[in-house]
């Protein structure tokens, strides 16, 4: 395994992403200990020494698996543990972030959590955090405490919410953004990496391979486009790995991993990696790839919602669109079907009314579209 060092602590490139893990009869809160216990081993032997999970990451049961995994193995002294305090809900009366991180650290079974993280920071949840819950100085207390070792957060909005975000505490130490050779230049992008460079905050990468969008499975047109460039031989996965691992911004790259073997090629891809490592025909060709994606044909929807409101039927009209318009760029309808099923299962029930069409400022003729939708996904 490579390392970074972080304020004078050995971290490994890869991190364990504790959001994906596999689960019994498809319910997300019944985590497959035994298969999870396997891979977080396995991780750990093989020099894997950060792991990164949530509040709410699998209903509370990443946290609760890997504080078992970890006690049951005497891993504590092993591994360095990421949490983030849930940022959602914080309009409710039972928000509440100080009881938060004492459940978390009960779930975790530790007196410590190593990297501390505000989740997933967009609109005004960074400000309802210091003006409604006093957290700046939460933190600070929690920190001095030693109950929390460094402070951070992940991170979903714009460069110049980044930059604001980043500006604004002083005791920050990292933060987390979503990074990939799709993604560069959305969210916080190469400019909120440079930014994040400067200002002396190490940055740790989410969604690498795109939630597994980048691995391609069964798709020609982008085996093309790699045997074009010389790379017929090298793994979608690896290419989007190596893409993240080639920039000196980022300390540790995070995968959600689902499987051993997941946890196995991650593992040797990242034992490969080095900064500087992408050739000129692998920057050429993941710019290629990006070029040949951002230009296929999809539903123009912007998903400015006008038409949702009145639907007589609560259809979910952008989301369905989202979905088939993701399916058929990835060229991948079943990595679809979880999020489409959950949040889509009434298409069906469209009467034709009509209102939807009426309210849709692209003049899209949605009953006609959810038509190809449910062709496609259902
Ligand atoms: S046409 Fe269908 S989707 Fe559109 S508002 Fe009517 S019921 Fe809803
Ligand atoms: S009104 Fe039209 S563009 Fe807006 S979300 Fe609905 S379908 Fe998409």
């Amino acid at each position: 395994m490579q390392y970074r060092t972080f304020f004078g602590q050995e971290i490994s490139r890869l991190g364990f992403g504790l959001m994906r893990l596999p689960v019994i009869d498809g319910d997300q809160s019944k985590v497959d200990y035994a298969k999870v216990e396997e891979m977080v081993l396995y991780a750990v032997e093989h020099g894997v020494n950060y792991f990164d999970t949530a509040f709410p990451y699998h209903n509370g049961y990443s946290e609760i698996t890997f504080g078992e995994i970890m006690k049951k193995n005497n891993l504590r002294d092993k591994v360095l543990v990421a949490t983030k305090l849930f940022t959602l809900g914080m309009d409710s009366p039972d928000y509440n972030p100080k009881k938060m991180f004492e459940t978390q650290l009960e779930r975790l079974q530790t007196d410590h959590i190593d990297f501390y993280l505000m989740h997933g920071l967009h609109g005004d949840q960074w400000d309802t955090l210091v003006n409604k819950f006093d957290i700046k100085n939460y933190l600070k207390e929690q920190k001095a405490a030693g109950r929390i070792r460094h402070i951070g957060f992940s991170f979903h909005d714009s460069y110049e919410k980044f930059v604001e975000i980043l500006n604004d505490f002083d005791e920050w130490e990292l933060a987390q953004i979503q990074y990939n050779y799709l993604d560069n230049e959305i969210q916080a992008g190469d400019a909120g990496v440079a930014f994040a460079l400067e200002k002396g905050i190490p940055l740790t990468v989410m969604e690498p391979v795109k939630g597994g969008n980048l691995i391609f499975p069964n798709y020609p047109a982008i085996e093309e486009i790699k045997a074009k460039h010389g790379l017929a031989d090298m793994s979608n996965a690896e290419l989007a790995f190596d893409y993240v691992y080639d920039n000196p911004g980022f300390m540790t790259v995070l995968s959600g991993m689902s499987t051993l073997e997941q946890v196995k090629d991650n593992i040797a891809i990242a034992d490969k990696s080095s900064i500087g490592m992408m050739t000129p025909e692998m920057k050429a060709c993941t710019e290629e790839i990006k070029a040949f994606i951002a230009g296929i044909e999809n539903i123009p929807c912007t998903g400015c919602r006008y038409c949702t409101p009145g639907c007589p039927m609560k259809i979910q009209i952008p989301a369905a669109f989202n979905f088939y318009n993701t399916g058929k760029k990835f060229n991948n309808p079943d990595a679809q079907k979880r999020g489409y099923e959950r949040e889509c299962g009434n298409l069906a029930d469209c009467v034709e009314c009509g209102q939807c069409v009426k309210a849709c400022p692209q003049h899209l003729n949605i009953p006609e579209l959810l038509k190809e939708v449910r062709a496609y996904l259902e």
